[in-house]
C-alpha cells in the first residue's frame, strides 16, 4: 500500500494514453509520466534514498516537479516542498529543520541551493533538472537514465508523505506533515467538490509549495485521471494564452491573480469559453470580483477557505444556495466550531476563533511537539482566523487573530521580517504591518523607530531585508516614526498602528505609504 503514489498509479493503469500533463513545453500521457517517475525513482534509490528520508524539491511548475514529486513518493521518502523564492539563510534553515538529504532544483534555484550547501550537513546530493549539471551536481536526466524502480515502496496510511512549510506567530517556518491517507482523502474530496471527471482539464498556475497548486490542482486532477495544464508560474498573459490554447475546464487561482486575468483579458485574442468553474482560495474573494468573473468570462466561481494545516474548512457554495458574504459550509468530514479564548463555543452569529477537527486536518508540525500541542489543542486545530457561523452552518471570515499579512495570496509572518529588521544597526524597533491594497489585498509596510542619532533610509532597510528574505516578504515601503505605540503588556499595539496608517492613507488620496 502507498496511498499517495496510488493517485498516479491508478490513473496510469486506467488511462495510460490519456494526457496527464499539458503545457507550453509539450504533453505527457499517464503511461509516459509513470515511466519517467519509475526511472527517476530508480535513480533516487541509487543515491541511497530510503523510505522516510526527506527529499526536497525547489522548482517552478515544470514537468520535472511532478516527476520528482511522484518519484519521491514511489521510493517511500517524504517530499519536502520548498518555495522557489527563498534566500540562502531561509533555505538552509528549512533543509536543516527537515534534515533533507537530497534536493531537486532547476537552473533558477541552483544558486540558492549551492549557497546554502555548506550550512546543511545532512544534504548529500543536489539534483538539477533542465540544464547540464556543473561539477558536484547530479543531472536529473543522467540520474533517471539507469534502471527504473520496478516496484513501489510500501507505506502505511498514517506515514508522512510530504511536508509543506508554513510559519506561525513565532515567525519560524514549520513543516506541516501530510500523511498518505490525507493525500488520498483530500484529493478525492476536491474531485467531489469540483465535480471533476476524467474529461476535465485543470489549469494549475499556483506553485507546488502551496496546497492550491499541488493538492487542489495536480493531485485532484490525477486522482480521477483528468489532465493538468501546467504553467511554470502565474503570468496573466501566459495564463490567458494557455486557456485559449489548452482549453482547461476548471482552475484554482488566488484572488489577486483572478483580478489580473480580468485586467489583461482581450476578447479579440483570448478564448476562455472552455472554462466552466473557477475556485478561488488563499485570501478573501469579494462578491464584486465574482460578478466581474461572471460578466467578463462567463465562469461560475466559488470561494474556498482553508489552511495548509487544515483543508476545506469552508468549501464554497457548490451545490448549495449561495449566501452573500459567506464562504460556505464545512467540507467533507471536517467539523468546524467557533470558540472564545477559553475554548467555549460562542453563540451562532457571534465572532470567535474558528477551530476544526476531521480528516482534512494534517498530522501536526515536524519535530515540534510543543507547537503541535498548542495549535492542534485537544484534537481541535486552532486556525488563528476569526469568523462567525450562522444558524445553518455557513461560515464567514471577519478578521485574523494571528499576525499574518496576505499579499497576492502569499502569506507573510511579520515576526520573521521583524527579526531581520532588528538586526539592522540603526533600528531601535521595527514592525511590519499589512496595509490594504486594491491589487494585492494587502502590502507589507515597515514602521520603524531608529536608534537615537542613527540614520538609515527606506532603501537601506528594504535592501537589508532583501539580502536575507524572499522578495515577497520584504517591506514595500518604510514609515519612520519616533516611537511605536505599545500595549499595557509591552507589545507593539499593532491594531492601533494599522488604524493610524489607514487614517494616514485616507488623508492622502495619492495612496501608498512612502518613506
Ligand atoms: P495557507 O496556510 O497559506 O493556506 O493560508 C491560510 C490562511 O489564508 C488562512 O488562515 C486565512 O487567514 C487565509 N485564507 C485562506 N482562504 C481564505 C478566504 N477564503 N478568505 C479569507 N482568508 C482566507
Amino acid at each position: 500500500m502507498n496511498l499517495g503514489y496510488q493517485i498516479l498509479a491508478v490513473s496510469a493503469r486506467r488511462f495510460p494514453q490519456h494526457a496527464a500533463l499539458l503545457g507550453p513545453w509539450g504533453d505527457l500521457d499517464y503511461a509516459q509520466l509513470e515511466q519517467r517517475v519509475a526511472q527517476l525513482a530508480g535513480g533516487l534509490l541509487r543515491l541511497g534514498i530510503k523510505a522516510g528520508d526527506r527529499v526536497a524539491f525547489m522548482m517552478n511548475n515544470r514537468p520535472e516537479v511532478v516527476i520528482a514529486y511522484f518519484a519521491i513518493l514511489r521510493v517511500g521518502a517524504i517530499a519536502v516542498a520548498v518555495n522557489v523564492m527563498l534566500k540562502r539563510q531561509e533555505l538552509a534553515y528549512l533543509l536543516n529543520d527537515s534534515e533533507t538529504c537530497v534536493i531537486v532544483c532547476e537552473p533558477a534555484t541552483l544558486d540558492a541551493v549551492l549557497a546554502a550547501l555548506g550550512e546543511v550537513p545532512s544534504l548529500r546530493n543536489i539534483v538539477l533538472a533542465g540544464a547540464a549539471a556543473p561539477e558536484g551536481v547530479v543531472s536529473l536526466d543522467a540520474l533517471a537514465a539507469g534502471a527504473p524502480m520496478p516496484d513501489v515502496a510500501e507505506r502505511e496510511p498514517d506515514d508522512i508523505a510530504m511536508m509543506l512549510y508554513t510559519s506561525g506567530t513565532t515567525g519560524e517556518p514549520k513543516g506541516v506533515m501530510m500523511s498518505h491517507f490525507w493525500l488520498e482523502f483530500v484529493s478525492m474530496s476536491w474531485v467531489n467538490l469540483f465535480k471533476l471527471t476524467h474529461d476535465d482539464r485543470a489549469l494549475v498556475t499556483s506553485p507546488f509549495f502551496y496546497t492550491i497548486g499541488l493538492v487542489m490542482g495536480v493531485l485532484a486532477a490525477f486522482r480521477i485521471g483528468a489532465s493538468a495544464v501546467l504553467l511554470e508560474r502565474f503570468k496573466p498573459h501566459a495564463a490567458l494564452e494557455a486557456i485559449t490554447r489548452f482549453r482547461p475546464t476548471t482552475a484554482n487561482i488566488v484572488p489577486t491573480a483572478v483580478a489580473q486575468l480580468l485586467d489583461n483579458f482581450d476578447p479579440a485574442v483570448h478564448d476562455v469559453s472552455s472554462m466552466k468553474t473557477l475556485f478561488s482560495a488563499g485570501a478573501a474573494f469579494s462578491a464584486a470580483l465574482r460578478r466581474r468573473v461572471r460578466e467578463t468570462f462567463g465562469w461560475e466561481s466559488y470561494e474556498i477557505y482553508g489552511l495548509t494545516e487544515a483543508h476545506m474548512l469552508a468549501a464554497g457554495h457548490a451545490g448549495l444556495p449561495r449566501r452573500e458574504g459567506m464562504i460556505g459550509v464545512p467540507g467533507a468530514n471536517v467539523t468546524v466550531r467557533v470558540v472564545d479564548d477559553q475554548g467555549r463555543d460562542v453563540a451562532r452569529g457571534e465572532v470567535g476563533e474558528l477551530v476544526c477537527k476531521g480528516d482534512t486536518v494534517t498530522l501536526g508540525y515536524w519535530r515540534r511537539p510543543q507547537a503541535t500541542a498548542e495549535a492542534y489543542r485537544d484534537g481541535w486545530f486552532h486556525t488563528g482566523d476569526l469568523g462567525i457561523m450562522d444558524e445553518d452552518g455557513y461560515i464567514r471570515i471577519v478578521d485574523r487573530k494571528k499576525e499574518m499579512i496576505i499579499t497576492g495570496g502569499a502569506n507573510i509572518y511579520p515576526a520573521e521580517v521583524e527579526k531581520v529588521l532588528a538586526q539592522h544597526p540603526a533600528v531601535a524597533m521595527g514592525v511590519l504591518v499589512g496595509v490594504p491594497d486594491e491589487q494585492y489585498g494587502e502590502l507589507p509596510v515597515a514602521v520603524v523607530a531608529l536608534r537615537p542619532g542613527a540614520s538609515a533610509s527606506a532603501d537601506d532597510l528594504i535592501g537589508f531585508c532583501r539580502d536575507q528574505l524572499a522578495v515577497f516578504k520584504c517591506p514595500r515601503s518604510v514609515i519612520f516614526i519616533d516611537e511605536l505605540p505599545i500595549t499595557a503588556t509591552g507589545k507593539v499595539a499593532r491594531r492601533q498602528l494599522r488604524d493610524q496608517l489607514e487614517a494616514r492613507a485616507a488623508a492622502r488620496p495619492a495612496g501608498r505609504a512612502t518613506s
